[in-house]
């Protein structure tokens, strides 16, 4: 019989855990798939890993592991795959506003022969504005740079063990897991789900968290922005050779002085474009270095007991 792995990272999540926990383990026994939980806290300063182990401890397909601080949530996401057994891995939030319904869509598609099934956001639930505006932008940002409908996709989504073991194997540290599984290629199925309301907690998420976040991603999977970098170079100096042969015109037309607003304008031009393009390049360099550093992309401080090897340790 094949067994179900499923990934849920968890930052300061200790309201959600047991629900969590029970909500999956009920409908998986229901619809008689095997399966086992892998829970990640993510550095949570809260009792996250606490219950981690108390629904270990009561469930032995619960296994869960604890960051020694917090990595964020594809470092979370990258160690539950590391941890996980399964012949298949469904990756979701553990706040359970992707809606656990839709695994067992998911695992008839991979039992049909799909080796990703990606889950398609139908709707954002009723979210704030002020989220609403800026997952908006992040995904129309993204959607542009990697040249794919980020909007399509979420981090719920169904993994063979083929495409699970590509990903671990990636040598990369800034890693975007959404992305990353169109770039792994694979037979693709997709499933659509209605994004839910959190019921316990709170979202991590900021405007500048996703800015951040939109950057990163940004200068890991694209080289758009260094591209743009130079065509805003080639635009600037269009630019300047009209203001020059415009102030030479004038020059010889004998009304230079005129000329100094020009000059300013020019600074202020080339000025802007000059420190536009050094931040771009400041973040690819950023990118490299840490890539560079080869630091683990997390470290592993505690592992309930039922973790194989219990090495504690960096992956
Ligand atoms: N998460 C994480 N590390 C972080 C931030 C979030 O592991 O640094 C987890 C979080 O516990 C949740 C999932 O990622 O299971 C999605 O986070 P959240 O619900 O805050 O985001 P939203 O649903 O609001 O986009
Ligand atoms: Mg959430």
């Amino acid at each position: 019989m094949s067994l179900l792995s499923i990934v849920l990272p968890a930052y300061n999540e200790e309201q959600n855990i047991a629900n969590t926990a029970k909500v999956l383990g009920e409908l998986l026994e229901q619809h008689g798939i095997d399966y086992e939980l892998v829970f990640i806290s993510d550095g949570s300063k809260d009792g996250t890993f606490e219950r981690i182990k108390e629904e270990s401890a009561r469930n032995p397909r619960v296994r869960g592991a604890e960051f020694s601080r917090n990595f964020g949530k594809e470092a979370g996401i990258f160690a539950g795959l590391e941890l996980t057994t399964g012949d298949a891995v469904i990756v979701m939030d553990c706040d359970l506003q992707h809606p656990p319904e839709v695994i067992p869509q998911m695992w008839e598609k991979w039992q049909q022969g799909a080796e990703i099934v990606e889950g398609i956001k139908a709707d954002r639930g009723k979210e704030s504005l002020g989220y609403k505006l800026s997952a908006g932008l992040f995904y129309k940002i993204m959607s542009k740079l990697i040249k794919m409908d980020m909007n399509a996709s979420s981090d719920f989504k169904l993994l063979d063990r083929k495409v699970v073991q590509v990903l671990l194997e990636l040598p990369e540290r800034n890693t975007f897991f959404r992305a990353l599984t169109f770039w792994a290629g694979f037979r693709t199925e997709t499933v659509e789900y209605e994004v839910q309301e959190r019921k316990y907690g709170q979202s991590k998420w900021s405007f500048w968290s996703l800015m951040k976040y939109a950057i990163t991603n940004a200068t890991s999977f694209s080289t758009l922005p260094l591209q743009l970098v130079t065509i805003m170079g080639g635009v600037s100096i269009l630019f300047s050779v009209i203001l020059a042969i415009q102030t030479l015109v004038r020059y010889l037309m004998g009304t230079a002085v005129e000329g100094f607003t020009t000059v300013i304008l020019l600074i202020l031009i080339i000025g802007g474009f000059i420190m536009l393009s050094l931040g771009v390049i400041g973040h690819y360099i950023a990118r490299i270095y840490e890539e560079v550093k080869g630091r683990p992309k997390y470290i592993i401080s505690h592992v309930t007991e039922n973790v194989p090897g219990t090495a504690v340790g960096s992956w």
